[in-house]
């Protein structure tokens, strides 16, 4: 959870405006309609986080904003508020008709289902709140049944709604509020042509919010298509803000002695839950079935399985029946289970940013994580990459009686310098020091948000 993150307001090239630094301290003071504030509070939130404090005044005033933020830091809530207000208060008579009053797109099947949860917990006072949503990987009848009438918000991946669209299935002609989540995402899953296209079908009239990890320029490119006149919102970048989130690498002379590395990781009692990372859905089955064999409460999730299952799996995660879940990247991306306390990357993520979301996976909600890295020698190219994208060294350990024959094979030579202006190298480094970053330039003169902790 991001809760300290100032806003950074910030002009590069693309033309939009920030948004000023808000002084609220409370969901009270966001302008939200009393009935979702109940919903929130109900929820157990007072405190909005700093994406919610900024992005929920901007959008309750009819802006289109890009707003950067990083996976945990409340984002959904900063667009499912102001959207549902919008819609209880234009009613449904000022728009008449079948298909949804507001659209938002998420990159995978998982992160659909997240915000459909938090359209019905925060929607929870919306009387006849209608929300669908539209998938891939699941059978056709049921969505089809649920967007032929009149629709609230309909949750979807950019694939299947397209493929509705071209049906002739959906209609988008009504939707007064699109918003595009994880744009970065959605950009690298190949998703851009499809979500112009679904664009292209609703009104140009329409408000538009962006959220993305980072607002460079691919995005800032799709958005000049799509958005007028912008606002900005930037906090903290995921690379900066996950502080709660404590790091740790291990070196590994091969796979069985990984495996016994990881036994012995599982067997720390002050694991609550642990989502352990592989590189293939080969590797997760095969890693399940051992673990499972070994007495474990574990369970696989990987893109491979149908979704019926995937489901039911997330279900047995949230209800605490699983102790251990082995995922792969895609299927674990919109995991929200506050329980997870650890993440262990037996398979290193194949890009970079996915090391990052993946250790999100756990110090949700406030509350601390740790994030546990097994890695084999030929794995230090790609560990020094994420190094240098998160500008953090993780510190290296080892477990007694499993040293590895190789102490550290990533650490020389030095990272070299990053583009853009050079860096410091890694020799003589401190284990967890962080490289100096580049100071970001701020635009506004604005004073931070105030930080906040929500661990009551
Ligand atoms: P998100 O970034 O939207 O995936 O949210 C991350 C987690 O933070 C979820 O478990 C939310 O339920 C939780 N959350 C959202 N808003 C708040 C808030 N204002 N205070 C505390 N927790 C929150």
């Amino acid at each position: 959870m991001d809760q300290a993150a100032p806003i950074v307001a910030s002009s590069d090239e693309t033309p939009v405006s920030p948004v000023s630094t808000p002084s609220v301290s409370l969901f009270a003071e966001l302008g939200l309609d009393p009935r979702l504030l109940s919903a929130v509070t109900s929820a157990g939130y007072t405190d909005p986080t700093a994406v919610q404090a900024a992005a929920i005044p901007a959008a309750l005033a009819g802006h289109d904003l890009m707003v950067s933020s990083a996976t945990g830091s409340g984002k959904t809530a900063a667009f499912v508020l102001p959207t549902l207000q919008r819609l209880m208060q234009n009613g449904e008579r000022n728009a008449p008709g079948r298909g949804p009053r507001a659209l938002f797109l998420s990159p995978t099947r998982e992160l659909s289902l997240q915000i459909t949860r938090a359209c019905e917990t925060y929607g929870r006072t919306f009387k006849g709140l209608r929300v669908a949503s539209v998938v891939g990987g699941v059978p056709y009848g049921a969505q089809l049944r649920a967007v032929r009438g009149a629709l609230d918000v309909l949750i979807a991946t950019p694939g299947r709604l397209l493929d509705l669209l071209q049906g002739g299935q959906v209609h988008l002609a009504r939707v007064e509020v699109l918003v595009l989540d994880e744009a970065d995402r959605m950009l690298d899953m190949g998703f851009i042509e499809d979500i112009e296209a679904i664009a292209a079908a609703t009104p140009r009239a329409r408000q538009t919010l962006l959220f993305s990890a980072t607002l460079d320029g691919k995005i800032a490119q799709l958005a000049s298509g799509l958005m007028r006149e912008p606002r900005r919102v930037e906090v903290e970048s995921p690379i900066e803000s996950r502080s709660n989130i404590t790091e740790r690498l291990h070196w590994a002379d091969g796979r069985a002695h990984k495996d016994k590395i990881l036994d012995r990781l599982l067997a720390d009692p002050s694991i609550d839950q642990a989502v352990v990372f592989t590189s293939t859905q080969h590797d997760a089955e095969r890693l399940a079935e051992s673990l499972q064999a070994d007495g474990h409460a574990v369970s696989a999730l990987h893109g491979g399985m149908p979704q019926g299952q995937r489901t039911r799996t997330l279900t047995a995660l949230r209800q605490r029946r699983l102790r251990v879940l082995v995922a792969t990247d895609v299927a674990a991306r919109g995991i929200d289970v506050p329980t997870i306390t650890h993440v262990i990357n037996y398979g290193l993520p194949i890009n970079v940013e996915d090391y990052v979301h993946r250790i999100g996976r756990t110090g949700r909600a406030g509350r601390t994580g740790l994030a546990v890295t097994l890695a084999e020698s030929g794995d230090s190219q790609k560990i020094r990459r994420i190094e240098r994208y998160t500008a953090t060294r993780i510190p290296v350990e080892t477990l007694e009686g499993l040293e590895p024959r190789r102490p550290d094979p990533s650490r020389s030579p030095a990272p070299p310098a990053r583009r853009g202006g050079k860096r410091p190298t890694s020799a003589g480094a401190k284990p967890g020091a962080r490289f100096e970053r580049p100071q970001t330039a701020r635009h506004d003169g604005a004073a931070p948000v105030r930080k906040r902790s929500f661990a009551r």
